[in-house]
């Protein structure tokens, strides 16, 4: 980061370099028309030269920044976007006059690059507003929204570019466009399944302690440990978690979803599951029609424009789809495993007593999608319980380190709550692993399996689980 700062020029000489070099691309072409297959070969290969020198100059120029290939997937959308740009406008000014060959190949560079940057530009723009959406709801105000903005907006954008293409079939008079009807039929129950389902998990809260509990009763005896939140200064469930970001403790907490702007949780597990399993059928549909279309078009006389309609239409469907697809069947692995997001990531953790809450596959998936089979796949028929007491077995564990655990859990417990400053500074260096409020035996992994999500667990696991669980309380049991 202090690099960065101190050396501004960096960034611009690399985005300098990158334009320079794509420009002589450019240049080389004009001057030799790629006639021959070795011709095209050449020029294909200096333009990824020119994306792939971007990337490597662009990772080491920021060497403490916590997401240095997010930088270069930025480096190269400013890179990218001139010779786009130029390829896209030489072809709409020049058509006429350009020879055939050079023709073909201005139109797949184009292609290329615009595909390119879009991408670049749609992973960008996840990691920069899923950022913002990591504050807490309180303090962010307006920005919270922006998530939420993004993810509906880029469905949208989705949905009007499929129906556009397929639907009202306005891409080009010359091919045929329309899904046949049976298909058609099948693409409007996925989607009024999948719209269904964001509604209901939009709408629906997560569940807290509160909603089920009287202010003055005791909690229920169910003989399994309840802990104490010093956040919300109350006693909390088995399986609840205190959200940093809603500032409230939630049910059968699996993660703060920015992209929804809430907790998902007990209340909303199910329509999280069904949205982003709808969202992922919905797309691999439309992916896998819209590129049996392309082919089909791509072989007959087309334009340019129609061309880069398409291309982009399933850069887009690829690049939300391919993220649903892994989400949700990481999300139906942990419900036929009977986990939550944060007990899969905090599984390798030594403790004294280990609680396993799987009740088998069927057992499993009837907790988090509803008793009732048939119901399963709809947005609907949430599973019963109160989202306090779970069936479990307790696992005795080997602890090896009793007596270091407890000192550090005594340090942790008389340290100070994390202030704002505190909290902020830590989101900025998430990957340093000596943060001053982070203790060695939190419950926060360095893992790969849910990007956003984790990033969220974190910071929720340095604001309060940590200091939660090591006041634990035996049950009044
Ligand atoms: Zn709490
Ligand atoms: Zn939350």
């Amino acid at each position: 980061m202090e690099e960065q700062q101190g050396q501004p020029w960096k960034p611009v000489v690399l985005v300098l370099v990158f334009w320079a070099l794509s420009a002589a691309n450019v240049y080389f072409c004009w001057c030799y028309p790629g006639s021959s297959l070795l011709a095209s070969a050449s020029h294909i290969s200096s333009l990824l030269m020119c994306v792939l020198l971007s990337f490597v100059l662009a990772v080491p120029t920021i060497p403490k920044s916590r997401k240095p290939f997010m930088q270069a997937i930025w480096y190269t959308i400013l890179g990218g976007m001139l010779p786009a740009a130029v390829s896209v406008s030489l072809l709409q000014w020049r058509h006429g006059e350009l020879p055939e060959p050079m023709l073909d190949y201005f139109e797949n560079v184009a292609l290329f690059l615009v595909a390119f940057v879009l991408l670049a530009l749609w992973v960008g723009g996840v990691d920069t507003v899923g950022t913002w959406g990591l504050q807490p709801l309180a303090e962010a105000g307006i920005v919270s929204w922006a998530p939420v903005a993004y993810l509906q907006s880029t469905i949208l954008w989705i949905v009007t570019l499929y129906n556009l293409t397929h639907i009202v079939g306005s891409v080009d008079a010359s091919v045929q466009q329309d899904l046949p009807l049976s298909l058609q039929v099948i693409y409007y129950v996925i989607v009024a399944l999948w719209l269904s389902s964001l509604i209901r998990v939009l709408c629906t809260r997560p569940g807290q302690p509160k909603d089920f509990q009287g202010s003055d009763e005791q909690p229920a005896q169910n003989g399994q440990n309840w802990l104490f939140c010093i956040f919300c200064q109350s006693q909390k469930p088995p399986r609840c978690r205190h959200c940093a970001k809603c500032g409230a403790c939630v049910l059968r907490m699996d993660h703060h979803c920015p992209w929804l702007r809430q907790c998902i949780g007990f209340g909303n597990y199910k329509y999280f599951v069904m949205f982003i399993t709808y969202s992922a059928v919905a797309l691999l549909f439309k992916a896998v029609t819209l590129l049996l279309f392309s082919i089909k078009a791509f072989q007959t006389e087309i334009t340019f424009c129609t061309k880069l309609w398409l291309v982009c239409t399933e850069i887009l469907v690829i690049a939300l789809g391919g993220t649903m697809v892994a989400f949700s069947g990481f999300h139906l692995f942990l419900s036929s495993k009977g986990m939550t997001t944060i007990e899969f990531l905090t599984r390798h953790e030594k403790s004294e007593k280990k609680i396993s809450f799987d009740q088998g596959v069927l057992g499993n998936l009837q907790a988090s999608l509803g008793r009732i089979p048939l119901f399963w796949l709809l947005p609907a028929c949430p599973p019963s319980g109160d989202g306090r007491n779970f069936p479990y077995t307790v696992i005795p564990q080997e602890l090896e380190s009793k007596k270091d655990q407890s000192a550090e859990s005594r340090s942790l417990a008389l340290a100070a709550p994390p202030t704002k400053s505190s909290l902020k500074e830590n989101l900025n260096q998430r990957n340093s692993k000596t943060s001053d409020i982070r203790a060695p035996s939190q419950p926060c992994l360095q893992s790969t399996a849910e990007p956003t999500c984790l990033e969220q667990q974190q910071d929720g696991c340095v604001a309060a689980d940590g200091f939660g669980e090591d006041r634990v309380e035996d049950g009044p049991a």
